[in-house]
């Protein structure tokens, strides 16, 4: 059987971190229901320690959502920890992440400590929390800019304390691809035990060189079993590996990765409205799969090929998306067979000869003006004389 690749969302925890971003509890529990629908494996909603309003949020999720894990992250230390299982304990599965930063710039200026004293650290962390439940992830912050050797070290350590879930960050986006690819793929090599059903690789990329999707995908070409993202790829600074791209990228394109999606597409497109919606944060229109344009065609001999054959320029169905349909927009690069297909879904149907003077209408007004919409396409109709309207 094909191995499955497993999903995190961070988008009520490292989403939230958007400067200007504020989702209020009653919003993150809308937004964790859809994520259980969805399908995803964690959804990890809070940072308990440092934000006590998260607290609210992260105990109406641990209340509603059933499904899936609820999880909160904590920094290495046991008030953090305790923090943590307070405000996660009352999920039917909850899950602690503690984490600290492996990387000899991080361990020098944010920490102060010198590289046994962080393995310790990360050790007692995780068997403080195994204490309070066995769902214990763990995250090396930083860990794309760690010594090689070092990391490997840690991280057999905490595997040997008995973590689940090692996560790998690409903390400040600084990987290339290709790079990330192979510390997924030494990582599996130099450590012993992962892998197995108790214990695996998880990316998490942050997105300052537009590569976090792309560093996601080759960690999963090298055996990382789950991968950390947001919704519309919010996060700090660029934001997040985009879950919604990651997703599509392995349903698209099995025939490469060769993994298992137990994903309910279907919600993508409205999950990626809602979180728009609550975070005040929408997608650029040329977002891969979720942006407005994504479906939208405007070229002439893009338009008649989708018109004819959708997979002619579409190689997803936005149906599969949960979009409703691929969008026509009219401009001056359309063609007869677009206005024409675009007219009759207004219920106007001419005759070729007066499409044809429709269309030199059409054509001439797109001169004028940028974007040509149903009004226009009416009040052109209207001025021919319309030969029978009859709204669908
Ligand atoms: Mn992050």
């Amino acid at each position: 059987m094909e191995k499955r690749v497993l999903f995190v969302d961070s988008t009520l925890r490292d989403g939230e971190q958007t400067p200007g971003v504020n989702i209020f509890a009653q919003e993150k529990l809308e937004i964790a229901k859809m994520l259980e629908e969805l399908g995803i494996d964690k959804i990890e909603c809070g940072f308990p320690a440092t934000s006590p309003s998260d607290t609210e949020g992260v105990r109406l999720i641990a209340e509603h959502v059933t499904k899936t894990r609820v999880g909160v992250i904590a920094r290495a230390t046991k008030k953090d920890i305790d923090a943590a299982w307070d405000a996660v304990k009352d999920a039917k599965l909850p899950t602690i992440t503690p984490f600290i930063s492996v990387s000899p710039i991080h361990r020098k200026y944010k920490l102060n400590k010198n590289r046994e004293e962080v393995l310790d650290m990360a050790v007692e962390a995780v068997m403080h929390a195994k204490q309070y439940t066995d769902s214990v992830d763990f995250a090396f912050e930083d860990a794309s800019r760690a010594e090689p050797d070092y990391l490997s070290e840690i991280i057999q350590a905490v595997v040997s304390a008995g973590a689940v879930g090692l996560i790998i960050p690409d903390t400040v986006g600084y990987s290339q691809p290709e790079e990330f690819g192979k510390l997924i793929a030494d990582i599996r090599k130099n450590v012993k035990g992962i892998d197995d059903e108790k214990c695996y690789l998880s990316t998490h990329c942050h997105n300052d060189l537009g590569l976090a999707v792309a560093s996601s995908l080759a960690g999963v070409k090298s055996g990382a079993m789950r991968v950390e993202g947001t919704v519309n790829g919010l996060g700090e600074r660029a934001g997040n590996a985009a879950l919604e791209e990651v997703i599509m990228s392995l349903v698209v394109r099995k025939d490469y990765y060769q993994r298992e999606v137990m994903i309910d597409t279907t919600k993508i497109y409205p999950l990626s409205r809602l979180v728009a919606r609550h975070s005040g944060m929408f997608p650029q229109a040329t977002k891969a799969i979720v942006g407005d344009n994504a479906f939208a065609h405007e070229a002439g001999i893009h338009q008649n090929g989708v018109l004819k054959e959708r997979s002619t320029y579409e190689m997803m169905d936005p149906k599969n998306l949960g979009i409703g349909i691929g969008k026509i927009v009219l401009g001056k690069h359309s063609g007869r067979n677009a206005l024409s297909w675009k007219l009759k879904k207004l219920g106007i149907e001419f005759a070729p000869d007066k499409l044809e003077k429709a269309y030199s209408e059409f054509k001439t007004l797109t001169l004028k003006k940028k974007k040509i919409d149903d009004q226009d396409l009416i009040e052109i109709a209207s001025k021919l004389g319309v030969e029978s309207i009859s709204r669908k």
